[in-house]
């Protein structure tokens, strides 16, 4: 067979288009999911943009179906946040992988795509474009912007765009958008996504309005968990490209390679990069200019395999603290006993990572047959694929009749884990792998939490035990002090009624401490 012209056309694909194409990947998959999704990404965005900076966020979230028609569900969010400069507008919301948070550091989003997402959804079962509403606070001016994609380019298409001067102090962002959902499918996730939000925020106001759902959370702590701080890669997680890149940056430099590794890695000090240097057969002082391509790639190598490396820092972290995590906790279920633990920073190739977990016993927590899971990532909760994530494992795995909790118990256990960069399993971004050096860390704490629990329900064991004789010992003073009046025989109602309020005085004494154990004598 012979072609006069080659039969293939060939294009590229813009970002916009190929998530237009793949919306399932970054969970627009139907309805009822997508709905779930834009108000995540939503409201993730608004904590990012106040606790990033130190604001103790109020968000609002107000959710309207179209009256004619159910399907069409318009969600507005508010921040008090930074704001967005009135510039940066049309591309934080009209270009896919356009944002602010590409840098070493924990924060909610990371790859300058969850709105857009939400944005081209809109457009698609819609068509109507994202509004929004912002100003900084050093702005004189509030601006209004109606934003869609143009997708074949992934630029934005301004629909319009209107500013005020700002007469009220007043900064943050309004963003509201109106997609097809399925609000009666989608309302039990997103009811139990704002609660967990809210148990692990606890400086957090939150208020969710939807027709038929209400829900408000009073922040119940004005302290902000520590600022997380940018920081620089670590040699074990460099690769040839990383290298080349920070390389290009000193092109006109005379940089050395000691130089180079001491100013631009996490975990390398003044001894540790002469170790590495000699280990590696390098000399410190050789100019950077002069690494070939093949040096690089030797560098790269070497950087990974050696393992004098100090671990790296946890300065771009930021966990709850044990504080933080039982407000939290208490904010939400409100428990009879509960016990946070944070572990010591740790790290997995090159990438540093903290786990939190909490136990929450009795009170509001739900009986259950098994651990009650509350999973947890840079503070977003992960409500999905819960069965293969590295959590539910280690939860199943320990023997919990070895901390003294008989099941059906009203257990839950929180686990969260902060890392720039989330072990996750799969594009879902809802489960976490099981990474070896991250089970370990979770099992670690949530045993070191299970011992305090099991002293606490021993304890209330006994108080239960010693009230229980009470009880029955309580029983026979009546007789006790008829029959020894009798044998003493005194003026004998008398006595019998002193002697009785004496040995009942002794029977219901309470020890320090023991005040709780009332609910249990019922
Ligand atoms: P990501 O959150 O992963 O960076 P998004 O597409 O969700 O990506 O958001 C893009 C950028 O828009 C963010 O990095 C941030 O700079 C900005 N942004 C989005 N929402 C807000 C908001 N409510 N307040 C301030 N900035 C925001
Ligand atoms: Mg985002």
């Amino acid at each position: 067979m012979s072609y006069g012209i080659h039969p293939e056309k060939y294009r590229g694909l813009s970002a916009a288009e190929f998530f237009y194409r793949n919306r399932e990947i970054a969970g627009f998959s139907n309805p009822t999911r997508a709905l779930y999704q834009t108000i995540r990404e939503l409201l993730e965005n608004s904590l990012d943009a106040t606790e990033l900076y130190g604001i103790l966020p109020n968000i609002k979230v107000i959710l309207k179906l179209d009256e004619r028609e159910q399907n069409k569900v318009t969600i507005r969010v508010e921040d008090n946040g930074i704001g967005i400069p009135k510039e940066e507008i049309p591309f934080v919301f009209g270009r896919v992988f356009y944002g602010s948070k590409y840098t070493l550091r924990q924060t909610r989003g990371v790859f300058g795509l969850g709105i857009k997402m939400a944005v081209l959804y809109a457009q698609i079962t819609t068509g109507r474009p994202i509004y929004i509403r912002s100003s900084t606070p050093l702005s004189k001016e509030i601006y209004e912007y109606e934003i869609q994609i143009d997708i074949s380019k992934n630029i934005p298409i301004i629909v319009s765009e209107r500013v005020y001067r700002k007469s009220v102090k007043w900064h943050g962002t309004i963003v509201e958008l109106t997609i097809e959902g399925n609000w009666p499918n989608a309302k039990k996730r997103v009811e139990e996504y704002i609660k967990r939000t809210a148990l692990i925020t606890p400086y957090a106001e939150i208020y969710f309005k939807a027709p038929d759902l209400e829900l408000y959370f009073k922040r119940t702590t004005t302290k902000l968990p520590e600022l997380p701080k940018e920081g620089k890669p670590h040699p074990y997680g460099v690769d040839i490209e990383l290298l080349k890149g920070l390389i290009a940056k000193y092109s006109n430099n005379n940089l050395t390679i000691k130089e180079f590794l001491l100013n631009n890695f996490d975990g390398v000090g003044e001894v540790t990069v002469l170790n590495f240097l000699k280990w590696a057969g390098i000399n410190p002082d050789m100019p950077l200019s002069k690494f070939t391509f093949s040096d690089i790639e030797e560098l790269s190598r070497k950087m990974r395999e050696y393992d004098g490396w100090r671990r790296p820092k946890p300065i771009t972290l930021s966990p709850l603290g044990e504080e933080l995590l039982v407000k939290g906790v208490k904010r939400i279920l409100n428990p009879e006993f509960v016990q946070a633990v944070v572990r010591k920073p740790s790290s997995y190739a090159g990438h540093p990572f903290i786990v939190e977990v909490a136990l929450a016993y009795g009170g509001n927590v739900p009986v259950v047959e098994k651990p009650l899971l509350y999973r947890f990532a840079n503070k977003i909760p992960l409500l999905y694929d819960e069965g293969v994530d590295v959590s539910r494992k280690v939860v199943d795995s320990i023997d919990w009749s070895y901390y003294k909790v008989k099941f059906p118990a009203p257990l839950a256990v929180v686990v969260h884990i902060c890392s720039t960069k989330i072990p996750f399993k799969g594009v879902g971004k809802e489960a976490i792998a099981d990474v070896p050096e991250v089970e370990k860390e979770i099992e670690f704490a949530i045993k070191e939490a299970a011992r305090k629990l099991r002293a606490y329900i021993s304890k209330m064991e006994r108080m239960f035990e010693i009230i229980r004789k009470r009880i029955e010992i309580g029983k026979y003073i009546p007789e006790v002090s008829r029959s020894l009046a009798e044998i003493l025989m005194k003026d004998q109602k008398v006595f019998e009624y002193r002697l009785k309020e004496m040995l009942e005085r002794i029977v219901t004494k309470r020890e320090k401490g023991e005040k709780n154990v009332k609910e249990y004598a019922k």
